[in-house]
């Protein structure tokens, strides 16, 4: 069944009207080839006699921070939740619904069992009790791939039938935000809770419960295997570790690239080929439409964890996307309010309504800046979650780096 890494659609349905039912399935490492290769000796040998503390040490020490976008040191929430008495839950984030991210589905697509091993070191350090993994519907190779090697792993008497949950999401782009995943994993509608009290505490079932991006499991998986120094050794720019870039937009050769962390948008152009020919680069989103869109002149800041924050930015999931002379700063800055006007939940007004009105005064020729700037204000303070209070920053970049455009 494995063919294909870059079929095109056409091949696929061939390869399905010809009775191939598994054409879709890239190939990846299985069960079978990444014990061979020392997968779950690890996983085996922290359950008969490991120190989760001394595990979580490593985890701290390699550096790394929660790659869902957050950035919240991981081997910290260990603690958080290990704290707390009785049943205790390990939820992944594997969502992934950020425009231009998809280096999660790049790494399930190939090696499945790096994370699933990350996964289950990091249940074993909290003692969880089942772990859900909330996978985004539209990966169909990822879900049959992941349904496939846990029932390997099953088989293999590594886990109880039942222990690893597999649900799968809806298309909403909302439940990806930590709570609203956990209310659509308890089978509610996906609404963002109020915070506090954080998931760590009160998490699925209200119970405590670890959530984690699946990149970041993937590297709990080689700090345990490989050591803390895989991430910690690498220095850039002042900037340590390794950040999974997506990269998109107007580039030779989009994909995910592993650039060290203290990369700039230079470096990163430059590790997928370059511009498209003829093409000027010109801006770019860092990190997913929430980080808005910084100019082309600010081309040596490191894209990591706190160093876009005083540019009024972050770095997010890493969903690097690249725009030329060809596009309009107002252009994708107005799309991405459109974005979030159709992924709002629509549970608080300054955001419902918010996003609705800045669609509306964005497509207006001239702006009508001290208005917009009014209600970015209004729905940065008082937003319930992320997506609200995150939604002003393409406007606000706008506005102080493309004047001349709107
Ligand atoms: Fe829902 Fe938007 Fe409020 Fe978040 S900010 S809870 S997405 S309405």
């Amino acid at each position: 069944h494995n063919h294909i890494d870059h079929a095109t659609p056409e091949k696929v349905q061939a390869a399905i009207a010809a009775g191939d039912t598994h054409a879709h399935l890239p190939d990846y490492e299985t069960f079978a080839a990444y014990e061979a290769n020392g997968g779950y000796a690890k996983l085996k040998e922290l359950r008969e006699s490991g120190d989760w503390e001394k595990v979580q040490e490593d985890v701290l020490s390699s550096g790394l921070r929660g790659l869902g976008g957050a950035g919240f040191p991981s081997g910290k929430k260990w603690g958080f939740v290990r704290m707390n008495e009785g049943t205790r839950y390990l939820a992944v984030n594997g969502d992934e619904g950020e425009p231009g991210t998809f280096k999660d589905r790049y790494y399930l697509e190939r090696a499945p069992h790096v994370f699933l091993e990350g996964m289950l070191i990091a249940a074993w350090a909290v003692e969880a009790e089942t772990c859900f993994i909330y996978m985004r519907d539209e990966y169909p190779a990822v879900l049959e791939i992941l349904a496939r090697e846990i029932a390997a792993l099953e088989e293999a008497g590594i886990v109880e039938k039942g222990y690893i949950d597999l649900r799968r999401g809806a298309g909403a782009y909302i439940c990806g935000e930590e709570s609203a995943m956990i209310e659509s994993i308890e089978g509610k509608k996906g609404l963002p809770r109020h915070r506090p009290p954080f998931v760590a505490q009160v998490g699925v079932f209200n119970r405590p419960t670890l959530v984690h991006n699946v990149e970041t499991l993937n590297w709990v998986s080689k700090i345990c295997r490989e050591g803390p120094q895989i991430l910690n050794s690498v220095e850039k720019n002042g900037r340590k570790g390794l950040r999974s870039y997506s990269i998109s937009g107007r580039v030779a050769k989009p994909g995910v690239y592993l650039l060290p962390a203290g990369s700039t948008i230079l470096d990163v152009i430059e590790a997928a080929g370059g511009m498209i020919e003829g093409q000027t680069f010109k801006a770019y989103q860092p990190g997913g439409p929430s980080s808005g869109l910084l100019p082309a002149s600010m081309d040596d800041i490191p894209l990591d964890f706190d160093t876009l924050q005083p540019h009024g930015t972050f770095i997010g999931s890493a969903a690097v996307v690249v725009l030329s002379d060809q596009d309009t700063a107002r252009d994708a800055a107005l799309n991405m309010l459109r974005f979030f006007e159709d992924e709002s939940c629509g549970q608080c007004t300054p955001c419902r309504a918010g996003c609705e009105k800045a669609v509306k005064l964005m497509q207006a020729d001239k702006w009508d800046q001290d208005l917009l700037e009014d209600l970015c204000q209004v729905m940065g303070d008082a937003s319930i979650c992320g997506l609200g209070q995150a939604a002003p920053n393409p406007i606000r970049l706008v506005m102080k780096h493309f004047a001349d455009e709107i």
